[in-house]
């Protein structure tokens, strides 16, 4: 599968790693030390089909008969089978299919809607003629268990027969389905599920997650209105539909019709066809059909046999003009990966377009389906994509479900490959920006297109946040399924092939492709044709790099003479590549081995002047600013700095200086005229500052804020990240003085155990020092207060239900108090709506009676509550209700919106309840949310009541986040008699963006692939 577009934002998708025992397992598995199923001698199953389907194109429904003969070549004796019956995968919302998808894309109706869900019924399975006993697996509805009635013994033979009826959901959520009368059938059949050395592998359909079947012939019959235009696994075995093909091809007058004509599918005929497609030795078959297809046909000579392949291309008008090239995609690709891996297996391939609900394109034996390209670089793109799969899942049939980095990663290797000898020169921004006056305000116009991937994969490694290669696809997060399959893989194996060399590398994928096509290789199977095929030992990719985390990191020490000075600072000792440069032109290239610690490396003479690790970026480097060393120079390890209007993507070659130019308004400073300066919100970086100091017309002095963090990311230890930042603000303040806040903190965030709805918890300490707020509002000359946060915070961050818990403690000047707050999200239907709650529960331990505003808040602190000058106040010392801008607040604590302190003064100890909701169903779009506050606190001394008990609801409106209007329509009669009338309530939230927020909402917009 070609994985889907997404964008930066992903980023921001925090996930974690994996538990050391299933490491120790990787290893046992990777060393071969697992002799029990090593000394096991090698066998496959033969499993064949003959099929007799018919689409009926008015109830979206197929009518089938199939006949299974299953060999049993293993040493055990059988006595029931696995079989698969996916399209139940979309039968309810219970489907492992189902409960993946509302994890990625939150709750929904899903298949509660009748168009959306699919199934498989109407079977009867016999072996013999007889009626056989099978039931499903319980909560596995797209599995069954066939107990056979006789036993299997090793060799023998059995037949299963079986009608069966497909219910074709719409094709919008996965890879079965239909739009309209354009029809996706695959993953449809009953199956039998793979045994191999190791037992069974029955699994139910997933989304994200692929296939491992076993191999056997396939003869299929497929019957349907005779104007359906069909692409399918094998070869056509009707003479007649041939011809109309090869018409059908001829004909090339949709050149000139438009992308919207003949959208509409022409009435089907009422006569049926019979189309026969048989293969052999294939894993499955996949069938689609559309009375709209155009169709191209081509040939392709393969390198090493000499055979010829028939290629057919076949899309719709909608996309005819991006496809109008496509089958020399097909061809070049074919030719191509048949030259790198060995010839393609089969006589013929198909290259369709169809509306895809999974990924930009889907694999299957000898055809491949493609969903709507942006352009004609990327349908080349997901074309070779699916094509390089012909070998690396079509003909190598591994278990893709447990060691996807063995199709997909392979695949993408060989993609980009591909794309690298077909467009050698191509730009990234020509693909990601289109726009080459944005490109170079960017300085981004020169940037490789390859930069992506590498980018995409940085920014999860530098968060130490990267999981081994070689885990099953259930235990990654989306983001790095994505990340770690396609692009670290892809770049991995790019790694060993420069290592290696083309040739080198290429008959060792041909020694494996040749051992093991039509087989399950494992991944011992791949590193013992290379080492083999190499006589070398390759530990460091396939142990280390595919099976662990190990990082790569070389750094340039010194130059001495001929003598360069290495230091290994990663966990990976993998080959480098020093290079020698005179301007952009490559001296000389030489490979060392791997190492730890430092090595003296001797170079060759030469006229370079520099010296620099990897300069092309074909080794996975994390970080690339100490991989170089001029000949001369004062300085010759230093990088050239960039400065850069507002942020860039980053070349991890270059340091950057970015800056913002910033208009501010404060009340006691007036208009401020600054800039904001940083290095780089897009890659992490281990040092990351961002400073915004403003000029200001009111208030003499300097104003403005600023924040350096340094950030440790420790091997595989029990903390992921420790983050160690100091930060300072100093804003105009009432009585002609400035206030100021000086922080200093340590983040210690610890690893997850699993990256799949992570559980991640962080510990924290600052040490605040703070201007005092109580000599400031009464324009006496501050003194500095120090302060002290201890706190813990539990979050689960996942689309259903996600939850936090904060537990903290504060000291400062003679007060220490101690807090609990829990926000829990009832999830409704979408990624974002649903019911926030939030319990809050704080108690003074000790008290300062003489600064009252140190005990707990009942209701949102305004500005000159905030004695840690928290939050962005454009009139921060403000008297409620006085202007505009003295009704903003910050909810925390009590949670209140009505205004109560300043009256009813500070609690020693307060409970509260708080709710939010979003609207339900399409109202959600309105920017109005209901809320109600309940809260219980220690004194009551409202004017017509006691009662400590006070209560709010109301609307708030606005943009989520970032400035609400808060209204409490109906309140307490103790609030109503402290607050005043509703417009007395009315207050607002108005929240700029915190340095962490701007950094992980930072859109480039462009689209990462
Ligand atoms: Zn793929």
């Amino acid at each position: 599968m070609q994985k889907n577009c997404f964008t930066v934002n992903n980023l921001s998708n925090l996930s974690r790693s994996r538990t050391s025992w299933q490491l120790l397992f990787i290893c046992l598995i990777l060393t071969g030390l697992n002799y029990t199923a090593a000394s096991q001698e090698y066998f496959q199953q033969k499993v064949s089909f003959r099929i007799d389907v018919t689409l009926d194109d008015q109830r979206n429904t197929l009518n089938a008969f199939e006949m299974v003969e299953y060999i049993n070549n293993s040493p055990d004796t059988l006595h029931f089978i696995y079989f698969h019956l996916w399209p139940n995968g979309y039968k309810n919302n219970n489907t492992e299919l189902a409960k993946q998808l509302f994890r990625a894309e939150g709750k929904g109706k899903l298949y509660n809607d009748p168009e959306l869900s699919g199934y498989i019924d109407s079977l009867d399975f016999k072996i013999d003629g007889h009626q056989v006993q099978w039931n499903l697996l319980p909560g596995q509805p797209d599995i069954c268990r066939i107990w056979l009635t006789k036993d299997l013994k090793p060799h023998d033979t059995l037949k299963i027969t079986t009608p069966f009826h497909v219910k074709i959901p719409k094709g919008v959520t996965s890879r079965l389905g239909h739009i309209g009368e354009s029809y996706q059938i695959s993953q449809w059949f009953p199956k039998p599920a793979v045994y191999d050395k190791s037992g069974w592998h029955q699994m139910s359909y997933l989304d994200q997650g692929e296939f491992y079947s076993e191999f056997g012939d396939f003869d299929v019959r497929i019957t349907l209105p005779s104007n359906y235009i069909v692409g399918a696994t094998g070869n056509l075995q009707n003479e007649m539909e041939s011809e109309m093909l090869n018409k059908l091809a001829a004909d090339t007058s949709w050149n000139s019709t438009s992308a919207t004509a003949g959208s509409d599918f022409p009435p089907s005929s009422m006569q049926m066809k019979t189309l026969r497609y048989t293969q052999n030795n294939i894993h499955d078959f996949a069938w689609f059909a559309d009375k709209r297809f155009h169709v191209l046909k081509g040939k392709v000579k393969l390198p090493d046999s000499g055979r010829e392949v028939t290629t057919w291309v076949m899309f719709t008008n909608q996309q005819s003009g991006i496809w109008k090239d496509a089958l020399s995609y097909v061809n070049n690709s074919i030719m191509y990966f048949s030259k790198w891996n060995g010839d393609y297996p089969y006589q013929s391939f198909t290259a369709l377009q169809s509306a895809l609900g999974a990924g930009d394109g889907m694999e299957y034996p000898g055809i491949t389906v493609i969903g709507m390209a942006k352009n004609a670089y990327r349908l080349d793109e997901v074309i070779a994509h699916e094509i390089a799969h012909s070998w690396h899942y079509s003909a190598l049939g591994s278990d893709e479900r447990r060691y996807p980095f063995m199709d997909e990663g392979i695949t993408s290797a060989n993609e980009v490959r591909y794309m690298n000898e077909r467009y050698p020169l191509k730009k990234l921004w020509e693909v990601y920006l289109d726009q080459r006056k944005l490109a170079k305000f960017f300085h981004i116009d020169k940037m490789p297109v390859r930069q992506m991937p590498e980018s995409e994969w940085l920014a999860q490694a530098r968060q130490n946040l990267e999981q081994p290669i070689n885990l099953a696809s259930s235990d990654f997060s989306i983001l790095n399924y994505s990340l770690m399959i396609y692009n670290k893989t892809g770049m991995g194996f790019q790694y060993l092939r420069a290592y290696l060399g083309d040739s080198r590398y290429d008959s060792a994928m041909k020694d494996y492709y040749s051992r093991w096509k039509f087989k399950h290789p494992q991944p011992e199977d791949l590193c013992a044709s290379f080492e083999t095929s190499m006589g070398k030992n390759l530990t460091w990719f396939f142990s280390d790099f595919i099976g662990t985390t190990k990082r790569l990191d070389y750094e340039v020490v010194r130059l001495e003479n001929q003598q360069l000075l290495v230091k290994n600072k990663g966990e990976l000792a993998s080959p480098l590549l020093i290079c020698g440069l005179a301007g952009d032109s490559i001296c000389f290239k030489k490979w060392v081995e791997g190492f730890e610690g430092e090595k003296w490396i001797e170079l060759p003479q030469g006229t370079y002047t520099e010296i620099k690790i990897d300069p092309n970026h074909v080794m996975p480097e994390l970080f690339r600013l100490n991989n170089n060393i001029r000949k001369t120079g004062i300085f010759p390890k230093s990088d050239p700095i960039r400065a850069q209007l507002y942020f860039t993507l980053e070349d991890p070659e270059k340091r950057y200086l970015m800056y913002i130019p910033a208009l501010n308004w404060t009340r006691e400073n007036g208009l401020m005229v600054g800039v904001a300066l940083h290095n780089g919100f897009l890659t992490p970086k281990p040092i990351e500052y961002f400073v915004m100091p403003f000029f200001t017309f009111n208030n003499s002095g300097l104003a403005g804020f600023g924040k350096i963090a340094y950030n440790i990311t420790p091997f595989e230890k029990t903390i992921r990240m420790a983050t160690i930042s100091l930060e300072g603000t100093q804003f105009g303040a009432p009585g002609n003085q400035n206030y100021q806040s000086l922080k200093a903190g340590l983040n210690l965030n610890f690893r997850s155990n699993k990256m799949v709805d992570p559980l991640t918890h962080k510990v924290f300490g600052n040490y605040i020092a703070a201007s005092d707020l109580f000599q400031i509002v009464h324009m006496e000359k501050a003194l500095m207060r120090s302060y002290l946060q201890l706190g813990y915070l539990l979050e689960k961050s996942c689309i259903i239900n996600p939850f936090s818990m904060l537990a903290s403690a504060e000291s400062g000047p003679s007060y220490l108090k101690t807090s609990v707050e829990l926000n829990y999200k009832l999830s409704y239907y979408g990624k974002k709506n649903g019911l926030d709650m939030r319990l809050f529960a704080g108690t003074m331990l000790r008290n300062n009676p003489g600064v009252p505003f140190y005990a707990f808040s009942a209701s949102g602190r305004s500005g000159r509550e905030q004695y840690l000058y928290q939050g962005t106040y454009p009139d921060r010392f403000s008297i409620f209700p006085t202007s505009f801008w003295s009704r903003q607040m910050t909810l925390s604590e009590g949670g209140l919106v009505s205004p109560v302190n300043e009256t009813l003064g500070y609690s020693r100890w307060l409970i509260s309840l708080s709710f939010t909701g979003s609207l339900p169903g399409k109202m959600s779009r309105i920017p109005v949310k209901p809320f109600a506050n309940i809260l219980l606190n220690d004194h009551g001394q409202a004017t017509s009541s006691d009662s400590p008990f006070f209560y709010e609801a109301g609307l708030k409106a606005g943009l989520w986040n970032f400035f609400e209007i808060y209204i409490p329509l109906v309140v307490s009669t103790n609030i109503a008699s402290i607050a005043g009338p509703l417009k007395e309530r009315i207050r607002l939230v108005f929240n700029l963006n915190s340095f962490n927020q701007v950094k992980l909402n930072s859109g480039f917009g462009i689209q990462f692939r």
